[in-house]
């Protein structure tokens, strides 16, 4: 509305503005724009390398941009179906059995939503009752706690330890009462990396059929998984699937992020019960573009593992490079993004750190300390997102290395 335009050096930009905003309804109080869009902006003013919102700088398949091409061609330009189109819905489908075993009726268990952000938020405004509890682990994705405060519920938060970022389940007992109504779970996990294994998957699964708990699953970074690490879905888990709401989306595993292609799957009830929020967000999205992502979605193996294999050649190199510039890193297990301490190069904030950072060396990445309740606990880490062509990882690796507290900008 009156958001005012950024100053190109006032870090007030990444404050919340919604506590000082009388507009703004109480239980949205203490949300601002998104870290995302803020760094983002922050880079295109300075023009430095963005390593901070995770997008890849290239485009996917050809052969999918084709598709979205020839769909609007075609003439797919009106509203698709309030579920998705037939295609996509059995497209989806058949990932879920090609992948995982996973047997999901395309009819009547698979809604298409404007990316995995829509299917988060529709699914809190459905599911969660004001006062209703929703467990996240910590750290979270934000838009995580803006769909459950839009819904009028409160999260309760499970810490992923340092140095392993296992968590414990007496924590995970701990916050479960009987308020709870769910887990909103997000594995491969951002901004981690981590990769929730079996035991820790079966931890959780006994914790929700025990409360009789729905979980909500965003499965984004699905494909984005290395060495010898292995995504499962916990709908796959026994006595998981008839309730678990599963999330995924075109962007992450075939590169089109602008496109907002998400999707769910689930028992039909709780996909009417979601379709009955989302239908009055987006109404529906993106016709021609879920054409396209049937292409994508029937892309042969080899596409997948190479998205992989690539994905980790990089992150190879740029963890590499950040560890030669003095920083600790732990080596993610999947999705884009590489967490790194700041305090051996001598800085113990990594907002300021974040914010001086484009002018000190013309690189943008995301303070962690925003995906946390308790904002210490993230306060020495950053995370950048290395889903970049190798000659700009290199780059900004170069950009990154020698800084140190008080060196000015240049
Ligand atoms: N998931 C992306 C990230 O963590 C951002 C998506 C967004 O900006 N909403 O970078």
């Amino acid at each position: 509305m009156d958001r005012q335009a950024p100053e190109p050096t006032s870090p007030a930009t990444v404050a919340p503005m919604g506590e000082r905003n009388p507009h703004l309804v109480e239980r949205l109080r203490g949300f601002g724009t998104t870290i995302f869009t803020e760094m983002s902006e922050l880079a295109a003013r300075t023009g430095a390398i963005n390593l901070g919102q995770g997008f890849p700088d290239a485009d996917g398949p050809d052969e999918v941009l084709e598709a979205a091409v020839a769909a609007i061609r075609a003439g797919h330009n009106q509203y698709p179906p309030g579920l998705g189109i037939p295609a996509l819905r059995r497209a989806v489908a058949d990932h879920q059995r090609r992948f995982y075993g996973l047997e999901v009726d395309p009819d009547t268990e698979v809604l298409v939503t404007a990316g995995a952000a829509e299917a988060i938020a529709a699914a809190m405004l459905a599911l969660v009752e004001p006062g209703d509890e929703v467990v996240v682990f910590e750290p979270y994705f934000d838009h995580y706690a803006t769909s459950i405060a839009l819904a009028g519920g409160r999260r309760r938060v499970v810490r992923l330890q340092e140095p392993d970022l296992r968590f414990d389940v007496a924590d995970l007992e701990a916050v479960v009462g009987p308020e709870t109504r769910l887990i909103l779970l997000n594995s491969p996990h951002n901004p981690t990396g981590k990769v929730f294994d079996a035991d820790e998957l079966a931890a959780i699964a006994a914790v929700a059929i025990e409360h009789d708990l729905l979980v909500v699953t965003d499965e984004v970074y699905e494909h984005l998984v290395f060495d010898d690490a292995h995504h499962i879905p916990v709908a796959t888990l026994p006595g998981m699937a008839g309730r678990t709401f599963t999330i995924s989306s075109g962007g992450k595993s075939f590169g089109f992020t602008g496109w907002k292609i998400g999707w769910a799957h689930g028992p039909a009830e709780l996909i009417s019960a979601v379709l009955v929020a989302k239908q009055s967000l987006t109404y529906v999205s993106g016709g021609p573009f879920q054409h396209a992502m049937v292409t994508a979605l029937g892309l042969d193996d080899g596409y997948y593992t190479e998205l992989a294999d690539d994905l980790q050649a990089r992150r190879d190199l740029f963890c590499a490079g950040l560890e030669a510039a003095g920083f600790t890193v732990r080596p993610p297990e999947g999705t884009y993004f590489a967490t790194a301490d700041i305090r051996p190069l001598g800085f113990d904030d990594g907002l300021d750190f974040c914010l001086s950072l484009p002018v000190r060396c013309g690189v943008v990445a995301i303070p962690s300390a925003v995906f946390y309740d308790d904002e210490d606990a993230g306060r020495h880490l950053v995370r950048f997102a290395f889903c970049k062509q190798p000659e700009v990882l290199s780059e900004a690796v170069e950009r990154l290395t020698g800084l140190r507290p008080g060196m000015g900008p240049g």
